[in-house]
């Protein structure tokens, strides 16, 4: 990214931010940084903090604070954050939001773009519901929106699709639970600096990319890379 910006994506679960976060961090050829995906990987390589983290996850809880911005300022000490990244589901509370301040800003980041997705409710249940992730290299995909080309198995690698553990009803309530407690004070914190912009997650993918794409342009943010 030109200049070296940051990209945050908010929204409760279900509202496709995940996707289309890949989709940017693609289209601008920066890292896609979700901590959801870091912690999964700790939980299945049992280190220790995936033996920490895996309790919290499987109840639709938020892993500490300490722990997530730990993981999340290593990460953004490999050069290949520097030009730019895209960050999702993090952060996800205030003192997260705070200390990824003082990591840009010792990294000589501008201040991020935050965009804050919407989507109604019951799409967010289809999203969810319909959510499968493989097995094998976590490539997701949605029984509703975005079906495999055979039902149950990845197209790229073959593996087994499967309904995250926190993808269960009872643990997406908590989830949306704890996004309104702790996650939506952010957009406040976001709204007031001046950094955040409201998108209309409803609509087909490429719709959905073309709104974010727009917000980008007007900002002017990395325009060499659009
Ligand atoms: P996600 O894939 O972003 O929905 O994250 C899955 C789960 O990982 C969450 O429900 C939390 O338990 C944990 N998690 C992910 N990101 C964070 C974060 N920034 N802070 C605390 N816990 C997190």
């Amino acid at each position: 990214m030109a200049s070296n910006c940051a990209v945050i994506f908010i929204g409760p679960p279900g509202a496709g931010k995940g996707t289309q976060a890949k989709r940017l961090a693609h289209r601008l050829m920066v890292p896609h940084l979700s901590t959801g995906e870091m912690l999964r990987d700790h939980v299945t390589r049992s280190t220790s903090l995936g033996v920490l983290a895996k309790p919290l996850i499987e109840a639709g809880k938020l892993v500490s604070d300490e722990i997530v911005l730990r993981m999340v300022e290593e990460r953004l000490m490999r050069p290949d954050s520097r030009e730019g990244f895209v960050l999702d589901g993090f952060p996800r509370t205030m003192p997260q939001a705070q200390g990824l301040d003082t990591v840009l800003y010792r990294r000589g980041f501008e201040p991020p773009l935050v965009l804050d997705f919407h989507v109604d409710r019951e799409m967010l249940f289809k999203r969810l519901a319909g959510r499968r992730t493989c097995s094998l290299g976590g490539e997701t995909y949605n029984i509703y929106f975005q079906p495999p080309m055979r039902e149950g198995i990845c197209d790229f690698d073959g593996g087994a699709l499967i309904t995250r553990a926190d993808d269960r009803s009872e643990v997406v309530a908590a989830r949306q639970e704890s996004f309104a407690q702790q996650t939506a004070p952010l957009i406040q914190y976001y709204t007031d600096r001046g950094l955040l912009e409201r998108v209309d997650g409803l609509g087909s993918l490429d719709e959905v990319s073309g709104r974010i794409l727009d917000v980008l342009k007007q900002r002017k943010i990395a325009n060499d890379r659009l």
